[in-house]
């Protein structure tokens, strides 16, 4: 649960490309763990002999192994980023790393041994309770064992990371800026959004583009970097169309969607695919490969990567929509991102995962009801909608792994997001509870909510 204003979290912020099976168990620790590397680059230590030592705590313990925590911070140590990262090469990481247990960079020889050097630890650092769920410690030592350098880095969810002081409080970092410009059109809530909006009589991803170019990031920057993702999400729907097998991990979860897409395409089709199934099958297909490790966006969250892909895609083919409006879609979906990280949470350890999947099925609904020609009204009604059917939602995720209930749950939730979006259209977009509203409910469930069902694997589902 963030200090950061709404308006200062950009697209590119919200959708990140990353490496599965968890943006806060995944990609939030390899981009801290790189953070500490350049660290340890810019505190230029001098050149010699140390060892690195990091530790895990909380969820990042109860579930680490299961989500490849800690292959993700070897890859991060080495200084690969999860955007340009080939998915391979961040999985070799730690072998490569348990073989010859030292990371030689600048003059520095540092040993590292996985196996003996991350540490899955419990709820308290230092005997005192822990920033957040999901904290991690690195720590440089001299050959004496003296600390040289130590960070503590929170990953929040959503590929989010904040580096934390005891003394000075929670930083954030810096992963956004922006903070002090003077925005064009500032909103911190949904309905300063809708203002915004009405006020300037412009579409909605307009305002968003307007705040942006204000922070320098320009409108064809933006486009660009939004086709790439659009790319990636395509790029992960084939190749989860193409691939079938045994998901890693264990618990032997076969991969369902490319049987399932053949059945659909088959030229009889099965009665069950009386109901449009592709919007699940294709949010099945990207949750396989994020569970499989694959690159993938996040959308709000690895864990609920699929939902949002799914909807783009069946939205394209059904309404033939072109690239802008599919760019459009995600900027609007992005905001109502951006408000529940900033009033609720987006992550599953800290209110469950109506933060996830909840969040995701409200971005796809209220971008679904924007790609489709909806007022800002009806997509605050359809991001609403989204949410308040998710309430109180668990992450329970079986033995810690981004499979079970995860990947039927984006099938779900894409269907859902579609019900929603159309809903709203069929309205006039007035409707009793806010969005607004919404979002304080959800925040309170999720701190009402028992430590067992916040990605700990210690309750639900997962209990097995
Ligand atoms: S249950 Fe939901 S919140 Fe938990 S890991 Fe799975 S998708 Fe994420």
């Amino acid at each position: 649960m963030t200090t950061i204003r709404a308006d200062l979290i950009s697209p590119l912020d919200m959708f990140k490309i990353g490496i599965g099976p968890s943006s806060s168990h995944t990609v939030g620790p390899m981009l801290a763990a790189l953070m500490f590397a350049r660290s340890i680059a810019r505190e230029k230590v001098a050149a010699g002999a140390y060892h690195l030592v990091i530790e895990l705590y909380g969820s990042l313990s109860a579930t680490g192994k299961g989500h490849g925590t800690d292959g993700a911070v070897c890859a991060g140590m080495i200084g690969l980023h999860p955007k340009d990262a080939d998915a391979d090469a961040v999985w070799q990481a730690k072998p490569d790393l348990e073989k010859n247990p030292i990371i030689a960079s600048g003059g520095l020889n540092i040993s590292f041994q996985p196996r003996d050097d991350i540490h899955f630890l419990g709820w308290t650092i230092d005997g005192k309770p822990l920033p957040h769920p999901n904290t991690m410690r690195f720590l440089l030592l001299s050959q004496e064992g003296k600390t040289l350098l130590e960070e503590i880095w929170l990953s929040v969810g959503g590929g989010f990371v904040e580096a934390f002081n005891w003394t000075e409080g929670r930083i954030y970092s810096k992963q956004h800026g922006g903070e002090g410009v003077d925005l064009p059109y500032p909103y911190n809530t949904a309905a300063e959004f809708v203002g915004q909006c009405q006020a300037s009589n412009l579409p909605p991803w307009q305002v968003v583009i307007a705040n942006q170019e204000r922070r320098g990031l320009s409108e064809s920057n933006l486009r660009s970097a939004l086709d790439e993702i659009l790319d990636t999400m395509d790029d992960c729907i084939e190749r989860g169309l193409s691939t079938e097998g045994i998901l890693p991990g264990g618990l032997n979860v076969r991969r369902r969607a490319k049987h399932l897409y053949e059945k659909l395409k088959g030229e009889s089709p099965p009665a069950w695919a009386g109901n449009d199934l592709r919007p699940s099958v294709y949010a099945m297909a990207v949750n396989e490969e994020n569970a499989a490790g694959g690159k993938v966006v996040t959308a709000p969250t690895n864990g609920s990567s699929g939902l949002i892909p799914a909807v783009w895609r069946t939205l394209k083919e059904a309404h033939d929509l072109d690239r802008t409006t599919l760019q459009n879609g995600l900027i609007v979906a992005s905001v109502i991102g951006a408000l529940v990280k900033v009033h609720a949470s987006i992550s599953g350890a800290e209110v469950g995962c109506q933060g996830e999947v909840g969040t995701s099925c409200a971005m796809a609904a209220g971008g679904a009801v924007a790609m489709l020609g909806g007022s800002v009204n009806q997509i605050e009604q359809a991001a609403e909608i989204g949410i308040e059917h998710h309430l109180g939602m668990t992450c329970d995720p079986m033995m810690g792994l981004v499979q079970v209930p995860c990947i039927e749950r984006n099938a779900m939730g894409a269907v859902k997001a579609l019900n929603a979006a159309a809903l709203s259209l069929a309205s006039d977009g007035s409707h009793l509870v806010s969005l607004d509203k919404a979002l304080a409910v959800m925040k309170q469930t999720g701190l009402d909510m028992n430590e067992k069902y916040k990605e700990t694997s210690t309750g639900g589902l997962a209990l097995g």
